[in-house]
């Protein structure tokens, strides 16, 4: 089902770990050329040499680029654009994927956690989607692909920041695909729980340990391999909005 895909400049970010680094795998087995970004250098490093692995029969080393970037450091991402149209000359999808968990209760968060977590999440797609977009308008076309949650939905006990966050990313990308119209694409992914490092990497306080843990051991928790290969199958089939969970999986587009 993503074949489709094979010969597409795909930029990831959060590409050095759990969801990001497993979509890289997909689509280097079917010979997608690859910017895999994340702030951890040696991580990426460790993850294109997967991806050449993967997709060997067509992937060379210059089709796997590692651009290392933090996704606040907004002054950067016209630069960053420049330097994978300078090694690529396009860009066909960009997967805005590097995002950051909250585990605390209302009394143990502090403002400037809400703030890194809201900026991680919302302004960091914003602010390269903004980079992106006059390459993607001038050529006619391109993909948008946000990472979102079931968290952008529902609301999620502990992680009231992060829920927030994706709800906005829904607003935000909602409101560009109907100014966009047809040359571009936008995908918001939507997943449940999955087995990554997600809830490790969160801002947790000591109560929000407590609540995350729950949802750590839940059993409805998919792996990041399946999560990884559904989203690929949703950016395949250009859908609109797709949740992703364990068990049957809701698409709709
Ligand atoms: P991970 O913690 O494994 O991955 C997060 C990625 O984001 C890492 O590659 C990390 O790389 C990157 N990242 C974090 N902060 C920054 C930053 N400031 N600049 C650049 N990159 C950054 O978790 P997941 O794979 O689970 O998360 C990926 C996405 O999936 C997130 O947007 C998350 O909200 C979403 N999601 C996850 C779910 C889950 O249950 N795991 C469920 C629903 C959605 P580095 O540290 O190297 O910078």
């Amino acid at each position: 089902k993503i074949e489709c895909l094979s010969g597409k400049v795909v930029w990831i970010t959060g590409a050095s770990s759990g969801i990001g680094e497993h979509i890289a795998y997909q689509l280097a087995s079917v010979g997608c050329k690859l910017v895999l970004s994340a702030r951890r250098k040696e991580e990426l490093e460790r993850v294109k040499q997967t991806c050449l692995k993967l997709g060997r029969s067509h992937l060379q080393d210059e089709d796997v680029l590692v651009l290392p970037m933090d996704v606040l450091d907004f002054d950067y991402h016209k630069k960053a654009v420049q330097s994978v149209l300078d090694h690529f000359k396009k860009i066909d999808i960009l997967v805005n994927n590097a995002g950051k968990s909250q585990r605390a209760v209302w009394s143990e968060v502090q403002l400037d956690v809400d703030r890194e977590i809201f900026e991680i999440n919302v302004l960091g797609p914003v602010s390269l989607t903004q980079a992106v977009l006059p390459h993607m308008m001038e050529r006619k076309q391109g993909h948008l692909v946000v990472m979102s949650s079931l968290a952008g939905i529902l609301g999620v006990p502990g992680s009231r920041s992060y829920c927030g966050s994706k709800h906005a990313v829904h607003g935000y990308f909602d409101s560009l695909r109907t100014e966009l119209g047809n040359n571009i694409d936008i995908t918001l992914i939507c997943p449940g729980p999955v087995f990554s490092n997600l809830f490790q990497h969160a801002a947790t306080g000591k109560q929000g340990e407590l609540v995350g843990r729950n949802m750590e051991n839940s059993e409805k928790r998919m792996s990041t391999e399946r999560c990884a290969y559904l989203s690929c199958v949703a950016i395949a089939n250009r859908m609109y909005e797709v949740w992703v969970s364990q068990n049957p999986i809701l698409f709709m587009t």
